[in-house]
């Protein structure tokens, strides 16, 4: 228990409760602290799963741009390597087309040559024409395409002389095919308009000294060295190797803003030119591909369960600090009940107790947990006889709660009763997993019952030696008479001795008569006082059988005497042959006694002539309760005693208090006798009651259970004491 708690066994010469000492109250807490610590727990609970928030988001993110990346990578790649194709195809087309053009030379005369070359200018749409040319770049013959009407302008071509002289001088020098830069060509379009093309020259030196030239058209060239696929959704150009772009074919399809661009060097002797490839692609996409796509599923996938998890979290809080809160209002109950509550598993070991049962028996949890038949706060002698019974108990497997009372000894000795009352524990699963008990010390409880029957003793012989003042009285009253006639049978006893001369025959029958007289009267005041003196006396509480008419006969002499005062006729009514009452004695004497005085004083007060006091005792139907019902269980047998009187009755003034200890309206009453008649009834199982009586007056009535037979009655004496 803790120290907050008073300690509920007290000391039973003190009868109160010590006070606990004053717990000093703790400083109270600055509002931004409170919070402050609140924010720094719910900090505490979320940092993880902040970080790990944070980390996967991370992860995701890099995934996904490492994703694009790769792509990316990857189209940059396959560009790089359809333009490094691109470059070789274009090689592999122009070499083929140097050994086309030295197989013209093998031809054997010109106009062959001539035939040939234009077959040649059919089959290769690249070439624009093909020049036969002396050693000094005169122009012997020429053959154009077919497919391009007056191609150039001789003014333009001399303007490329240069070039194309240059060229011829380089591939003489080399003895293989040379190339010119590239020039723009002006075409003399039908219409008029405007237009050309880039041209570039190859020059090869004959075995004559003279050149053949062959003129490219830079378009036409891609257009036919290159596959269509390289064109398809991208740009090819050649460019010079400044950047200038010469060409360019293909279209691009603008996907997306992202251009790819691959360029690769393409050297030819005496010219270099450089491939350029520009592809646009929707790249970075976010689903640009599978892998992408998969990536972003799983992540959205993760974030799900992230958020799944988080709110589980969420949850798993609350329930924690549902149960935690729980767990503190349990944990505060044991502490404050002052029921002691113990748990034992199935093999009888305790598992479990509470602050207020390690108070109550003054050892440590730690002392008793784990142990089973050796609990230290058994008596040592009682200890097997417990034993035995928390076997009997766990055997018969009871499920009801049942309560009974044992004696536990604390640490220091002493020894105090509990009251246990036993349940069976049962889990979550249904499973009964042990017993649980709970005590409850009561020593207080046996100490005040003590207190309250000491006093209702005190009570009861106030009340007892209240009437027997009471008695007194009427004691001197009644004894008067036999006093008198003793008196006056002994002066004329005395008078006849007295008288001169001898005592006559006649003289001593009279002496002896008066004698006989005196002895009676002096043996009916003798009676007088001994029903008094058996009346206070007596104090033997037992419970024995008793015949009713016993119980009568004991209280008449007293009850006659005022009866004789007051004068009061008093009438019997005793059915025949009623079995004898359980009862104590002398306290129902008491009742009948009080019940026959109150009547006779209320016919009293009343002051009629008709002063008729009624005893009555019949077999009854059972202990009919205040409320007219009767106590069903009860299988006992009953009487009933009645005392009827045709007094002044009882108004409602005084029935609302007729029980009340100490209401009186008799200036020299207690107000005792009918709150004690009340409580020795009731203690008997029986029950008192009252109602009018007719014409007038009032009948008191009680019951009381017959005597069981012997052997039966010995069992309940046994119970009862
Ligand atoms: P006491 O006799 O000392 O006054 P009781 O408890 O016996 O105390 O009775 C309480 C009161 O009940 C009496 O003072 C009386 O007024 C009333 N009383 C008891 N018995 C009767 C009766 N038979 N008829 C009328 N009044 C009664």
């Amino acid at each position: 228990m803790s120290a907050t708690l008073p300690a509920h066994a007290a000391p039973p010469d003190t009868g109160a409760a010590p006070l606990p000492p004053p717990v000093p109250a703790a400083p109270a807490m600055p509002p931004w602290k409170r919070s402050w610590r609140a924010l720094r727990s719910l900090w505490r609970r979320w940092f993880l799963w902040v970080l790990l928030a944070v980390l996967v988001l991370a992860l995701l993110v890099t995934v996904v741009w490492l994703a694009g990346r790769h792509e990316v990578e990857q189209v940059q790649t396959r560009l790089d390597r359809d333009t490094a194709d691109a470059v070789a195809d274009v090689r592999a087309g122009l070499a083929r087309n140097v050994q086309d053009l030295q197989a013209l030379q093998a031809l054997p005369n010109d106009a062959a040559q001539t035939a040939a070359a234009a077959e040649l200018l059919r089959r290769h749409r690249e070439w624009l024409r093909i020049e036969w040319r002396a050693a000094d770049m005169r122009l012997l013959r020429a053959v154009d395409t077919p497919f391009r009407a007056s191609v150039f302008d001789l003014g333009t071509r001399a303007e490329a002389q240069t070039d194309v002289a240059l060229a011829c001088t380089g591939a003489r020098r080399q003895r293989s095919i040379a190339y010119s830069p590239s020039h723009y060509v002006p075409l003399i379009h039908p219409a008029g308009m405007a237009g050309g093309v880039e041209a570039m020259e190859s020059c090869l030196p004959l075995d004559d000294g003279g050149f053949l030239v062959a003129t490219y058209s830079l378009r036409a060239m891609l257009n036919e060295l290159l596959g269509p696929a390289l064109m398809r959704g991208q740009e090819v150009s050649l460019t010079e190797t400044d950047g200038t772009r010469l060409v360019s074919l293909g279209t691009a399809r603008r996907l997306g803003n992202r251009v790819f661009t691959a360029q690769q060097l393409l050297d030819l002797p005496g010219n270099a030119l450089v491939l350029r490839v520009d592809g646009w692609r929707a790249a970075p996409d976010l689903f640009p591909n599978v892998l992408t796509g998969l990536v972003t599923a799983m992540s959205i996938a993760l974030v799900s369960v992230l958020v799944l998890l988080a709110r589980d979290t969420r949850r798993r809080v609350e329930a924690e600090d549902n149960l935690s809160d729980a767990l503190a209002f349990r944990k505060a109950m044991e502490d404050s009940v002052i029921t002691g509550l113990r748990a034992r598993d199935l093999q009888g070991r305790i598992t479990y107790v509470n602050p207020a049962f390690c108070e109550m028996v003054g050892f440590g949890a730690e002392e008793l947990l784990g142990t089973s038949s050796d609990v230290p706060y058994w008596p040592a002698e009682l200890a097997h006889e417990y034993r035995l019974r928390q076997r009997q108990r766990q055997a018969s497997g009871g499920t009801a709660r049942e309560g009974f009372e044992s004696v536990f000894q604390r640490k220091d000795g002493t020894r105090f009763p509990v009251l246990i009352f036993e349940a069976p524990l049962i889990n979550a699963q249904r499973v009964q997993t042990g017993w649980m008990s709970a005590f409850i010390d009561i020593s207080e409880q046996r100490r005040v019952e003590e207190m309250s029957r000491a006093s209702q003793e005190r009570l009861q012989a106030s009340a007892r030696l209240a009437t027997v003042g009471e008695m007194a009285s009427l004691m001197s009253h009644e004894l008067t008479q036999p006093l008198a006639a003793i008196a006056s049978y002994a002066s004329g006893s005395m008078n006849l001795l007295a008288a001169p001369g001898d005592v006559t025959p006649t003289d001593r029958d009279d002496i002896a008569m008066a004698m006989r007289r005196i002895a009676e009267q002096a043996d009916r005041a003798g009676q007088v006082i001994r029903s008094v003196h058996d009346f206070v006396r007596r104090r033997d509480r037992a419970r024995e059988r008793v015949l009713p008419a016993m119980l009568l006969e004991a209280v008449m002499p007293l009850v006659r005497l005022q009866a004789h005062k007051l004068g009061v006729q008093l009438l019997l009514d005793v059915e025949p042959r009623l079995p004898p009452v359980f009862c104590d004695r002398t306290l129902v004497e008491q009742v009948l006694l009080n019940l026959a005085r109150n009547g006779m004083q209320a016919m009293d007060r009343a002051d009629r002539s008709e002063r008729v006091l009624t005893l009555q005792v019949r077999r009854a139907e059972g202990p009919v309760s205040a409320h007219g019902g009767e106590a069903g269980s009860d299988v006992r047998r009953w009487l009933a005693f009645s005392v009827a009187d045709l007094g002044c009755g009882i108004d409602d003034e005084v029935a609302a208090r007729l029980f009340t200890p100490f209401f009186t309206t008799r200036p020299d009453g207690m107000g005792l006798g009918l709150s004690l008649c009340r409580t020795v009834v009731e203690q008997h199982g029986g029950v008192l009651l009252y109602e009018s009586n007719r014409p007038h007056g009032t009948v008191f009535r009680f019951t009381l259970p017959v005597a069981e037979p012997a052997a039966r009655l010995d069992g309940a004496q046994a119970q009862l004491s």
